[in-house]
């Protein structure tokens, strides 16, 4: 499954060709699916159908299937039948009607525009009946994996069952690919020679190395969000490899507090005063400019309908938190982006949940669609910062956004990814 080769391709130059060969390691090539036959195969694809649902059980947001569709869709021309297997939320104690993955069978038949046979368990005799009788271009979906407390464990006898199912092992589930856990991982040990990475999952590897790897300078990223605690490793490995950091959000007023400033009643995390300074101190002397917001929108209540107005963000008074960024802070944002020809954004610039205050997540939204337009290379990942892309309809306008929240913050970080290392080895 690999070929060894001498040239290191740089991310961006790969992507041309993608659709043959992906570029993983140092010296490593790996085939990807489109080099596979699958006439007479079972293709057992790992997916992240990990969907919102409403209370009546509706899919309200069918991103995550639609990101599966094409891997799917490329096993079935290509003369394989195809076995789906998931998560769905977090049911606690075996099998909740809740969590039950029929629910998505509807949104995923129109998706691929054929019928889907779902399957009332994983694994098991009577599931594997039905897998074992799939005939060429058929798709069935099995229940949600996490009805079994194996599959958190990375249990391998559960594993096992579960790879009864197919010919092949394929991992299209970036979104847990930074999970150990049955289904992302352990599984791959009973496909030593037929597991690969679905199309989905090569997509999001080049796209962030694109900005890993050999991002073209000036390279940025914009950090946001509510707490340095969750984002201080990826700031830390930032500071190896992009030549600016935009700090914005909730986390900004840690740092503001620890460079002196009176931040009010804003969100701030004393017990990282002093690793805000470290990173400050660590930027300076790697030459990493950091840009820190200068004016802030302050309310006296962290409600949409709060009184508010606008203040230096280091003369904030008590009783008034900071839930934006201001318009000084969006011009000098906005003029560090379109100066940048490698941008990565993850996290909001305020409580861009409240319409009062999401007018700086916004702005950085059009700042990097505009940028994009210009030609620059823009990924965007994490839970928040993609939902609000999404909100205003921008996805299309930016260079990637990525699946994985936390799996993406994690591979920025330099971990070594249970998903992808399972491929790998
Ligand atoms: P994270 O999951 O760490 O990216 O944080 C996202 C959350 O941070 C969102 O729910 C935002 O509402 C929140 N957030 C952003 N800015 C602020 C702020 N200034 N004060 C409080 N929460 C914030």
């Amino acid at each position: 499954m690999f070929i060894k080769s001498k040239p290191l391709y740089s991310a961006i130059t790969l992507k041309c060709i993608k659709d043959c060969i992906i570029f993983v390691q140092n010296n490593l090539i790996m085939k990807t699916i489109s080099e596979v036959d699958f006439t007479g195969k079972k293709a057992l694809i790992r997916v992240d159908f990990n969907v919102p649902l409403n209370d009546n059980c509706q899919v309200t947001d069918d991103t995550r299937i639609m990101a599966a569709v094409p891997t799917i869709k490329h096993i079935l021309e290509k003369g394989g039948s195809v076995i789906l297997m998931s998560h769905l939320g977090r049911p606690k104690d075996g099998p909740d009607a809740k969590f039950s993955l029929k629910h998505i069978v509807a949104n995923l038949e129109k998706l691929i525009d054929q019928k889907v046979i779902f399957v009332h368990d994983c694994i098991g005799e009577a599931s594997l009946e039905i897998t074992k009788n799939l005939k060429d271009g058929e798709v069935a979906l099995l229940e949600n994996l996490r009805f079994y407390a194996e599959e958190k464990n990375g249990d391998s006898n559960f594993a096992k069952e579960l790879a009864k199912h197919g010919d092949i092992y394929i991992n299209d589930a970036f979104g847990t690919a930074h999970r150990a856990h049955a289904s992302t991982s352990v599984i791959a040990e009973n496909f030593p020679n037929d597991k690969y990475f679905g199309l989905l999952l090569e997509k999001e590897i080049l796209n962030i190395d694109a900005v890993l790897k050999e991002p073209q300078p000036p390279t940025t990223a914009i950090i946001g969000g509510a707490k340095v605690s969750s984002k201080i490793s990826i700031i830390e490995k930032l500071l190896d490899t992009v030549d600016q950091i935009i700090i914005g959000g909730g986390m900004a007023y840690t740092f503001v507090k620890a460079l002196g400033g009176k931040v009010g009643d804003s969100l701030v995390e004393d017990d990282y005063i002093d690793t805000a300074l470290k990173v400050l101190e660590l930027a300076k002397e790697k030459g990493v400019q950091i840009h820190l917001p200068t004016d802030t929108v302050v309310a006296d209540r962290f409600a949409n309908d709060a009184t508010s107005k606008s203040c230096d963000i280091s003369k904030i008074e008590d009783g008034w938190m900071g839930l934006d960024i201001g318009t000084e802070t969006i011009q000098q944002f906005n003029t560090v982006i379109q100066n940048s020809r490698t941008i990565l954004w993850n996290g909001p610039m305020g409580v861009f949940e409240m319409e009062n205050f999401k007018n700086g997540t916004v702005a950085i939204a059009n700042a990097l669609v505009n940028a994009t337009d210009a030609g620059a290379f823009t990924l965007i990942g994490g839970g928040d910062s993609v939902a609000a892309i999404n909100q205003l309809d921008l996805s299309d306008r930016v260079s990637y956004v990525s699946t994985g929240g936390g799996a993406m913050l994690e591979y920025l970080e330099g971990k070594e990814l249970p998903g992808i290392k399972a491929i790998l080895n």
